[in-house]
């Protein structure tokens, strides 16, 4: 293109709320054959909610009522039936020091239903997977199967309980404590309104959509089902350090892609990306690495960011 063409297409895009970083991403976002959608905070808003406590008794079955609550100063042994004010509370206080959006649900949404939530004794974020904490002189796991596996303890009785949240499009996370699973929680996020026309409009003009997270299957493709993304579409339970190799995969069977994300996660794969376009309300470190901003955070944007490109391209033939 031009200078010309291209400052008019700069200018454009930026009166739409579309940053570009170059001429160059500029001219290339016409050719995007594929947009990649990080999940939460890109097509989901990211204000994540606490929705379930479910609690399980010393043989894993869920309790329909609450348990005995074992709480107010007694001594809690893993085989005491805890109540769900009691799992919520071991939750949020594991949860406490993390950052994490869910972690962050929990602890908020314990505190909206009155319990009083205080720090852990100890913790450790395991990327991907969850949270380990010590509180008091007790353990207590919240995560993802993965997490209870591979500290011993066997997440298969909650199967049926994490399904249904799952299949809900809820993020189910099981709690352990001292060594035994106690109950699930599940936080959930909302759609954003203009998911669904970002992806229908995509696929009009003939790009491929898929969908990348760190959550689990049967979550994602409940949302990717909601936003009319085709569940083969759907690469789930990515670990945030693997997020840019799935994006070199996927370029690598000759496509180009667009990958969009707003998480320091999704940075690698927005700097590997054909085209990497930032969520303007993510983090700076996202921003930093793209090349394409969303000044408005809707991915109704993504479609004007590759017209914009085209019209550009056009005029000056
Ligand atoms: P996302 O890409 O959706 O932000 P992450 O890669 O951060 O997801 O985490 C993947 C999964 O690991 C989550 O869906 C959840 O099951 C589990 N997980 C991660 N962090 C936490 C946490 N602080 N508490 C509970 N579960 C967690
Ligand atoms: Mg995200």
């Amino acid at each position: 293109a031009t200078p010309a063409a291209t400052m008019v297409g700069t200018t454009i895009g930026a009166q739409n709320g579309v940053l570009f970083k170059g001429g160059d991403i500029l001219e290339r976002a016409k050719d995007v054959d594929t947009v990649v959608f990080d999940k939460t905070g890109t097509l989901t808003k990211g204000e994540m909610e606490l929705t379930d406590v479910v609690v399980f008794d010393g043989d894993g079955q869920p309790l329909t009522d609450g348990g005995d609550t074992a709480a107010d100063g007694g001594q809690l042994t893993a085989r005491d039936r805890l109540g769900e004010e009691d799992v919520l509370r071991l939750a949020a206080t594991a949860e406490h020091a993390s950052e994490h959006p869910l972690a962050r649900a929990i602890v908020d949404g314990a505190e909206e239903r009155g319990i009083d939530v205080t720090d852990p004794d100890d913790f450790e974020n395991v990327p991907g997977h969850g949270i380990q904490a010590t509180v008091g002189d007790s353990e207590v796991l919240v995560g993802n199967r993965k997490l209870l596996r591979d500290n011993g303890i066997n997440p298969s009785p909650a199967q049926d309980t994490m399904e249904r949240l799952e299949n809900e499009g809820k993020t189910a996370m099981l709690v352990a404590y001292e060594g035994e699973l106690v109950g699930v929680v599940a936080d959930a996020d909302t759609i954003k309104e203009s998911a669904k026309d970002a992806v229908s409009q995509l696929q009009e003009r003939g790009v491929d959509v898929m969908m990348i997270t760190g959550d689990n299957e049967r979550t994602a493709r409940a949302v990717a089902e909601q936003v009319g993304i085709d569940p083969e579409n759907v690469r789930a339970e990515v670990l945030p350090e693997d997020k840019s190799d799935a994006v070199e995969s996927i370029q690598d069977e000759g496509r180009q892609a667009m990958m969009v994300g707003d998480g320091v996660n999704d940075a690698p794969a927005l700097a590997v990306a054909y085209v990497g376009t930032a969520i303007g309300s993510g983090t700076d470190v996202a921003i930093e690495a793209a090349d394409v901003t969303l000044m408005r955070d809707d991915p109704v944007d993504v479609v004007k960011a590759i017209r914009i490109s085209d019209a550009t391209l056009a005029k000056i033939k």
